[in-house]
């Protein structure tokens, strides 16, 4: 019997049901194991051609290339995701798919900022925001790919720049996920934070009377849409070099980007579907469209390593 093993990086919740609806309309069987994207690229190079995956789910484009120079994916050769999925947001090569968008918006406070204030990631170096911005450590693939866009877009000397002004304005030392710079924000520690656009989503629909008050407390502005855009990144999905059940795994990615998984896929982490003709849930809606920065997300892998680099020159912690 045909199984296909999914090593997923996204959680359970936000995975297992359409790999149910899968199951049910093809018969396949899916095995499924979650854990960190790290976590999980270390442990497909290890197991080598011996790894019982056959796809691997992850977030963030950086960490999609990472992958596809570890050698640990394969070129999917897919008419259907190749049409369906923008070429700026896939390995060109067929080596991973986009599956959603997620942007690194400004969130801020709204007691204490006026969206008039705001414009640009380059005008958060300005010193009227000194002691005012939240963000979480370099050491996060998110703001790794932040820098790695603008490095693609502005070049080394523009973004050294910037970098040093940035985290001079910073309110903290970097501490804690996205979801700790919304409250700190909303806690008056900082007037705003650069954080994905989703966890805003899931703090709005939080089950967590805190996360729901401190996310009421902030409003969310995108940056940047008077030039290139707000940077976007995507999470994804790709072939395993060690793929058993290729056809099997080929089929799985492609239902991933069907009309109706895209909508479910996207809206239950509250993130936008990777396909420009599938509309986001009302809560997306109600932010508002914005213009996206069009770089090829390959681009935020392939200026990874200069882009630590330079955070780390700049002293972001
Ligand atoms: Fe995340």
């Amino acid at each position: 019997c045909i199984r296909d093993s999914v090593y997923s990086a996204r959680k359970e919740a936000l995975i297992k049901p359409l790999l149910d609806q899968y199951t049910q309309d093809s018969g396949i069987k899916v095995n499924l194991v979650t854990g960190s994207g790290d976590a999980l690229l270390t442990r497909l190079q290890s197991e080598g051609r011996n790894s019982p995956a056959d796809v691997l789910i992850t977030t963030d484009a950086g960490r999609l290339y990472r992958a596809q120079q570890a050698g640990v994916l394969q070129k999917a050769d897919s008419e259907f995701l190749d049409s369906a999925i923008p070429p700026h947001l896939r390995s060109i090569d067929g080596y991973w798919y986009g599956l959603s968008v997620r942007a690194r918006a400004i969130v801020y406070a709204s007691e204490r900022v006026q969206p008039g204030e705001l414009s640009t990631y380059e005008n958060l170096a300005d010193p009227e925001w000194k002691g005012r911005i939240c963000v979480r450590s370099s050491s996060n693939i998110y703001n790794q790919s932040l820098v790695a866009g603008m490095l693609a877009s502005r070049g080394e000397e523009k973004t050294a720049a910037w970098l040093k002004a940035f985290v001079a304005n910073f309110a903290r030392p970097p501490q804690g996920g996205d979801r700790d710079q919304i409250k700190a924000v909303a806690a008056g520690q900082c007037d705003l934070a650069l954080v994905n656009s989703y966890y805003l989503g899931a703090m709005l629909q939080s089950s967590d009377p805190a996360e729901r008050n401190a996310a009421a407390r902030v409003a969310i502005f995108w940056p940047n849409q008077g030039d290139r855009g707000t940077h976007i990144n995507v999470s994804g999905a790709g072939l395993t070099a060690a793929a058993k059940n290729v056809t099997a795994a080929r089929a799985l990615i492609e239902f991933l980007a069907t009309d109706d998984s895209q909508r479910w896929y996207a809206q239950t982490n509250n993130e936008y579907p990777v396909r420009e003709d599938i509309s986001p849930g009302s809560l997306l809606e109600s932010w508002g469209e914005f213009k996206a920065d069009q770089v090829d997300v390959t681009e935020l892998g392939r200026y990874n390593a200069a882009a630590v680099m330079a955070m780390d020159r700049a002293g972001w912690k």
